[in-house]
């Protein structure tokens, strides 16, 4: 990379991708790459889509970008018009926006808009939960729990409380049912609120199926029931951020679907623009939207590209294809499968403590003993070797590591695109076990 385009790490020289064709993206020398991570879960169509791509050329030529100022677009309408016809019950209006950040600003300042305008002006405080990413703006980044990403930026960032994420690999105690870890965790949310002072309190926030600081960790079952709960009681609203793990990942649309809760908000992205253009959406439900309809009729927020006729084009050919061609159950046998073919290379594996995950958004956790499930020492690096080793092999996959609120750990995160096919999960399986013995010899 040229030193006046830089990136997260100044002056790495990365590979320059040129191409894309289905799972893969090509380089300048030729290389191919299988995208087992969909960059970081964005890809799920593949690369170079036939249908999104003509779509995205009708759109340019006809209209690429107007104001929401002054207009909407049919491209935007549709596309909110195809969101809501599939979203959860309750959730009746789409604020379009450019990516997962925006969209995770736009739910908390909804929310705190949503209390001025109903006479709760004092609630302001949002609770959200340890080894959690909401992005990186500074809101966002407020609301995450990730020691690491938030520790330089601490001056800049409003006060959120952090409960424990639901974690049962590292976090369940012996003997404890899932339900019992379940609902024991969820409770600390009713302690948190209780603690602050149930007036005060505007929002909680978390993902379904954590990605990206655990690696495909969904809670277990009955502990957004017991959230959505003690949500309803105290009057606090429930925001699910999907970013990652929506948008047909797990195999149902919304991963909330399979928690069996309506939330007050969702935020997605990644998955919704697929890649093919910068988009993310936050759902609100009617009750919310209303409110501010009959209070001051005006959310005082906004972005210049939001409702952007570019993006909504390229997400509407998206959803149409994940809806039209068949994709989500898909997802749901592809996913089957990774995860058996994951299970069968690495289950007697002595350094993989964990394959957890939901259709196909899967993580391995790797520790160094799986007794007693140490990690690895941070300073060793595993998972940058294990992407380092991948993609010398040909095989995009998304590591995470280091120290993640106090705790170690190496985690590697999968989410091909939703059309893998059989032999390129083979393919996947194979690059990592052999990156995995390369990382672990060096
Ligand atoms: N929320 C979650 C759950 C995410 O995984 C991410 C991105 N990794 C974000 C929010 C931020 O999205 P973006 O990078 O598009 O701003």
């Amino acid at each position: 990379m040229p030193d006046h385009v830089f990136g997260r790490s100044t002056g790495t020289v990365l590979p320059r991708a040129v191409r894309g064709d289905g799972c893969y993206i090509i380089d300048e020398a030729g290389r191919r790459y299988l995208d087992g991570s969909g960059g970081a879960a964005v890809s799920c169509l593949g690369h170079s889509d036939a249908e999104v791509r003509a779509a995205l050329h009708e759109q340019l030529d006809a209209l690429a970008f107007a104001h929401t100022g002054f207009f909407t677009t049919a491209a935007a309408e549709a596309l909110a018009d195809l969101l809501i016809d599939h979203a959860p019950p309750g959730l009746e209006r789409v604020y379009l926006v450019s990516g997962g950040s925006e969209a995770v600003e736009a739910a908390l300042k909804l929310a705190r808009q949503y209390f001025l305008e109903t006479g709760a002006p004092q609630r302001h405080r949002v609770i959200a939960r340890r080894q959690s990413y909401h992005g990186n703006t500074l809101g966002a980044l407020a609301a995450g729990g990730n020691a690491w990403r938030r520790q330089q930026f601490a001056p800049l960032l409003a006060e959120t409380s952090h409960i424990s994420p639901c974690y049962a690999y590292r976090d369940s105690a012996e003997g404890e049912s899932p339900e019992e870890y379940g609902l024991r965790v969820a409770n600390e949310l009713e302690a948190e609120i209780l603690r602050l002072g149930p007036e005060t309190v505007m929002a909680f926030i978390a993902e379904p199926v954590v990605g990206a600081t655990l690696g495909a960790v969904p809670a277990v079952p009955g502990y957004f029931r017991r959230i959505r709960e003690i949500c309803d009681h105290y009057g606090v609203l429930l925001i699910l951020d999907e970013v990652m793990c929506g948008m047909g990942r797990t195999g149902h649309l919304f991963a909330c679907a399979e928690d069996g809760i309506e939330p007050d908000m969702i935020t997605i992205a990644k998955g919704l623009g697929a890649g093919y253009q910068p988009i993310g959406a936050l759902l609100a439900s009617g009750r919310i939207y209303d409110a501010i309809a009959a209070g001051s009729g005006f959310f005082q927020h906004g972005h210049t590209y939001m409702g952007h006729a570019m993006a909504a084009a390229g997400a509407h050919a998206v959803l149409s294809a994940i809806l039209g061609r068949g994709l989500l159950p898909r997802v749901v046998t592809q996913g089957q499968r990774l995860d058996a073919a994951l299970r069968s290379a690495f289950d007697t594996h002595p350094h993989i403590g964990d394959i957890r995950g939901r259709g196909l958004f899967l993580g391995l956790e790797l520790v160094a003993d799986k007794a007693t499930k140490a990690p690895f020492e941070p300073e060793r690096k595993l998972h940058a070797r294990i992407k380092a080793a991948a993609f010398e092999a040909g095989l995009i996959c998304y590591p995470m590591g280091g120290t993640i609120d106090g705790r170690r750990g190496d985690h590697v995160l999968l989410a091909p695109p939703f059309i893998i096919s059989d032999d390129q999960i083979d393919e996947l399986v194979d690059k990592l076990s052999r990156a995995v013995a390369v990382a672990l010899a060096t």
